[in-house]
């Protein structure tokens, strides 16, 4: 399905992201909606602790649910009222999957027009499999688990073009001269924050720097754009997760 509809009264919370997860595979949460495999929303209902769901999910019967604005993701972790809660499950609810899955098909809907990535995603250093975060003065690519500087806010620029912002201040990603830097403060990407996406595989790609057009890695402690030419294990890998 290409297309779906929300009532105008609904354009808040979640319930267009909801609609269009639907439209990529995800699926409520198991008890609402049954259906086996991965692709079910997550909620957790249960007195003592805090009740709460993920995008696919119903509210619980009964008692306040706080939305946590993710598809469900067992690679991620958020805190709801002081607990800290998975956000999925690998075997029955892992929706931003399904979406990751199926966004190839999806973005070629149409031949022209799109971009390369847009939404919220999380980047991954083959190098180490580890995610990348948008740390104070670069970005470290040493994660094991998903907060809110593991987020990263990717916008099409172009056919091959993206703008990042980094999840820790909500700032454009620099290409700057010794580092990948997350701290531009401005309304719209100026050459040095347009990264270059160099498709090499599913869900996955290379990355040029806007400002010298050199490869970028991680070397270890950041990401730095200076390379003229790559291996594989510089590849980084990205996942939907908004
Ligand atoms: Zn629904």
């Amino acid at each position: 399905m290409a297309y779906s509809t929300t009532v105008n009264g609904c354009w808040n919370g979640y319930t267009h992201a909801h609609e269009t997860g639907h439209n990529q595979g995800c699926q409520h949460n198991y008890e609402t909606t049954p259906q086996s495999g991965f692709k079910n929303g997550w909620r957790k209902c249960q007195s003592g602790s805090p009740a709460f769901k993920t995008i696919m999910s119903y509210p619980c019967s009964g008692e306040h649910t706080n939305e946590i604005g993710v598809f469900s993701n067992p690679n991620i972790y958020m805190p709801v009222l002081g607990s800290t809660e998975r956000m999925g499950d690998p075997v029955t609810a892992h929706c931003a999957r399904a979406i990751s899955e199926s966004a190839a098909a999806v973005a070629s809907f149409r031949p022209s027009g799109g971009g390369p990535l847009s939404g919220v995603m999380l980047l991954r250093s083959f190098r180490r499999n580890r995610m990348c975060s948008d740390e104070n003065g670069r970005v470290v690519c040493n994660s094991t688990e998903i907060w809110i500087k593991e987020r990263f806010f990717m916008e099409t620029l172009g056919p091959n073009s993206i703008a990042v912002r980094g999840g820790r201040l909500g700032q454009y990603c620099s290409d700057d001269v010794d580092r990948v830097i997350c701290n531009r403060d401005q309304r719209r990407p100026g050459p040095w924050e347009t990264f270059t996406v160099v498709p090499a595989g599913a869900n996955r790609m290379f990355l040029r720097g806007g400002r010298a057009n050199k490869f970028c890695v991680d070397d270890g402690a950041k990401i730095v754009c200076n390379r003229d030419a790559v291996t594989a294990s510089d590849v980084f890998g990205f996942e939907y997760i908004a």
